[in-house]
């Protein structure tokens, strides 16, 4: 286990589950004082549970049970982070989600308050937490993730068209926020995962079995994930704390990487064997 994060302290947002929760235990393995967050307490517990498993004195964890898409629950993480911590280095903007339709619907039909609450805590949720965190961020030379989705785009996203359009927005304020930062000596990238086991099928509404349907069909269809696997939420941690180590990443500015198994450089006419199609 290496000390690479050693002094420092990361916050994680969406660290109750999935690829957040992910993240924060590595942080912390790797030296971080880490503060959790998400509002299922019963999930923010197990998070901090496998920390300590982990060995991590529970001095080095705070758990803040709030919804990130208020801005008193944004003030609650900062200023709690702040005075227990009393710095902020690496700010991990990871709490996402889609929304269903009520009625089912899908495109550009889909009730307008789905995009209100999409954009809400994928898109606004990140704009006025970096803004928050700025300040402390500057005084740290610290580093901001964000994570996207290869839903951002290019391909169109007809079924989970807001969720995608929140992603292509959250690229560009990634890029734009970068240049404006660096000046401060504050980087800015995000990783954009492809399919990862995680909760969100579940925060999405799908029952128990239906998300592993989902999964096991794109793991075993080359035309999805060419790797041939779902990602797991480890994999994109280390992406993370790769875009949060200055040593190694430090040249890199406003960029986002790519981690998908490949789907997004497959398009469904390459997915069938030129040969075969001739011989039939
Ligand atoms: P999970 O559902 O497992 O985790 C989402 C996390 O976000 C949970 O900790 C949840 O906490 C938190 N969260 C959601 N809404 C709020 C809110 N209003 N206030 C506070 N916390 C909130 O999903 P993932 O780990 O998959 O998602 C993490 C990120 O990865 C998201 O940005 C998602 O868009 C992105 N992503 C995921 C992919 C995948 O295939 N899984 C693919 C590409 C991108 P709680 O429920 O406790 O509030």
């Amino acid at each position: 286990m290496s000390n690479r994060f050693s002094g420092k302290v990361a916050l994680v947002t969406g660290s109750s589950n999935g690829i957040g929760r992910g993240t924060a235990i590595l942080f912390a393995q790797e030296g971080a004082k880490v503060t959790i967050t998400g509002r299922n307490t019963q999930r923010l517990e197990e998070t901090k549970q496998e920390i300590l498993k982990a060995g991590i004195p529970e001095d080095h964890v705070l758990a803040i049970a709030t919804d990130l898409a208020t801005e008193e629950g944004q003030d609650e993480l900062i200023n709690k982070t702040i005075k227990k911590f009393g710095r902020l280095d690496i700010l991990v903007n990871n709490a996402g989600a889609a929304f269903n339709d009520e009625k089912g619907v899908i495109g550009v039909d889909q009730n307008v308050s789905v995009y209100d609450k999409i954009m809400q805590i994928n898109l606004r949720s990140v704009v006025t937490l970096t803004q928050k965190s700025k300040k402390y961020l500057v005084e740290a030379k610290g580093e901001i993730v964000n994570v996207s989705s290869i839903a951002a785009g290019p391909q169109a996203q007809p079924t989970f068209l807001y969720y995608a359009m929140s992603k292509a927005a959250l690229d560009q304020y990634t890029r734009s926020a970068a240049i404006d930062l660096i000046q401060h000596g504050v980087r800015v990238n995000s990783v954009s995962p492809g399919a990862v086991v995680t909760g969100f099928g579940e925060a999405m509404g799908m029952p128990s079995g239906m998300h592993e349907k989902y999964e096991h069909f794109m793991e075993t269809h080359k035309e999805c994930i060419p790797y041939g696997a779902i990602g797991k939420p480890i994999d994109i941690a280390h992406i993370i704390a790769f875009l949060a180590d200055r040593k190694l990443s430090s040249y890199i500015i406003g960029q986002t990487i790519v981690a998908d198994g490949g789907s997004s450089l497959v398009m469904g006419m390459q997915a069938h064997d030129m040969m075969d199609i001739l011989k039939s």
